[in-house]
């Protein structure tokens, strides 16, 4: 049951989709794959989403990321006015991409890092680097895991890509395409074979250090170890995607967790502090071979924004070990009552975490989701109804059943009250909606 008694919120639908495709600019904010009319966003404060209507929302999806403050903390308004004030560009270097590349290099095991603007962008370059450095042109990329818009990496993509069940996307070369080899999630078989059959061509292997874009699924124990020593054994780098993970898992990323250091690493989201900012790094000697310093070229007229940098740095700083310790301890209370609602509508479900990054699959058995394969085996019409009863009773879910969800630090004890009391209704819904996938 869709509830779209939003008239604000369509009526700007209606006049977003006449100039622009489906009415948004990022495919996953469209409601297409639970129904109804996405909301238009007014303001934010805290845990909370304001509609162009009126209507308030607890928010679990936090931009999809980046919002790991809780939005429109006082001092990142502060420090950004601040900055605007003392102009917006400049098109030279200036002191806070300094200060923020120091702080990245200080929080991970990367020695350098190069700021651009979108999480794309970094694994794009990431990869073209790899290239670069191995002379190689291969790439071995995860069934499910979503890197950005990057032509030789959306193959079997999470996130949107898997949200509406995308075929091959059109305008993607087959040259391109043909560079990808894409095996399953935590398949240790499948990677060995990969690079046992093209191991003399694979540049790189690119994986998230712990999936997001299907539901959060975190890799097994050893996995990224063995990742880094199969290609590290084959002559190829490995990329770790910390795009979604990255300060956000722990203050260091999901390296924080695990420990397992990649030869180049990507960074967004949370180190951007609302604004576009992402960053690729490794070792000096591998990002030495960057232009100007070397011949790999990779340049953008906004990379390390004055006015990005500074709320990535205010951002990063007020990260300390008290907002993970409650970004945890949230998660695993909200993922508790998430499961006990639906264990008592007597729904199938799986809830699962990657460190604080969290999601249900409304699997038929509730068994464990390891892979892309059995993510898909969520119903996503249980999901559709769950979601529209959050909605209305006011709580924001991302509107995909392959995504994960994500808390803030400002997310205190009355907005988690105001997702228990909406939970029952919610997980009645889901059961009512019957296990056929949509
Ligand atoms: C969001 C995301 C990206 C893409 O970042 P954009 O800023 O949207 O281009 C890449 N990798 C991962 C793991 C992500 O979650």
């Amino acid at each position: 049951m869709t509830n779209d008694d939003v008239p604000r919120s369509a009526e700007l639908f209606d006049r977003a989709r006449a100039v622009t495709p489906g009415g948004v600019n990022s495919p996953v904010r469209a409601f297409r794959a639970v129904g109804g009319t996405p909301r238009f966003i007014q303001r934010a404060t805290g845990p909370y989403l304001y509609d162009v209507d009126g209507r308030e929302y607890v928010d679990l999806v936090g931009s999809w990321g980046p919002m790991i403050l809780g939005h429109a903390h006082p001092a990142v308004v502060e420090a950004v006015r601040a900055q605007v004030a003392l102009g917006t560009s400049y098109g030279t270097p200036t002191q806070p991409e300094v200060e923020l590349a120091e702080e990245i290099v200080a929080r991970t095991s990367v020695e350098q890092v190069r700021l651009v603007s979108s999480g794309t962008e970094a694994t794009m370059s990431a990869i073209r680097l790899a290239r670069g450095a191995t002379g190689r042109s291969k790439v071995v990329k995860f069934a499910g895991h979503y890197h950005g818009h990057v032509d030789a990496l959306l193959a079997q993509a999470g996130s949107g890509v898997a949200t509406f069940a995308l075929p091959d996307t059109p305008g993607v070369t087959g040259a391109s395409a043909g560079d990808t080899i894409v095996v399953p999630y935590n398949d240790t078989g499948a990677v060995k074979a990969a690079f046992a059959e093209h191991g003399e061509q694979i540049a790189c292997v690119i994986a998230e250090a712990a999936a997001g874009n299907m539901g959060a699924v975190a890799p097994a124990d050893g996995f990224n170890a063995f990742l880094r020593d199969t290609a590290h054994e084959h002559g190829a780098l490995l990329v770790l995607d910390e795009v979604m993970t990255g300060f956000r898992v722990s203050r260091s990323g999901w390296h924080g967790l695990d420990g397992v250091t990649a030869d180049l690493t990507t960074f967004g989201k949370v180190m951007g502090g609302g604004f576009p900012a992402a960053a690729f790094g490794g070792s000096a000697e591998v990002m030495g071979l960057l232009a100007p310093a070397g011949p790999v070229y990779q340049a953008g007229t906004l990379s390390g924004n004055p006015v990005a940098t500074t709320a990535g740095l205010v951002t990063l700083r007020l990260a300390d070990a008290q907002v993970y310790a409650h970004l945890d301890a949230t998660a695993q209370r909200v993922g508790g009552l998430v499961g006990a609602a639906l264990t008592a509508a007597g729904v199938p479900h799986r809830v699962q975490y990657a460190g604080n990054l969290f999601s249900v699959f409304f699997t038929p058995d509730g068994a464990p989701v390891t892979d892309f394969a059995a993510a898909k085996r969520t119903s996503t019409k249980r999901f559709g109804a769950f979601f529209h009863s959050l909605l209305e009773s006011g709580v924001y879910l991302p509107p995909s059943a392959f995504e994960a969800w994500f808390v803030s630090a400002a997310h205190d004890g009355r907005a988690v009250d105001r997702i228990a009391q909406a939970l029952p209704a919610a997980a009645a819904a889901a059961a009512a909606a019957g296990t056929e996938a949509a």
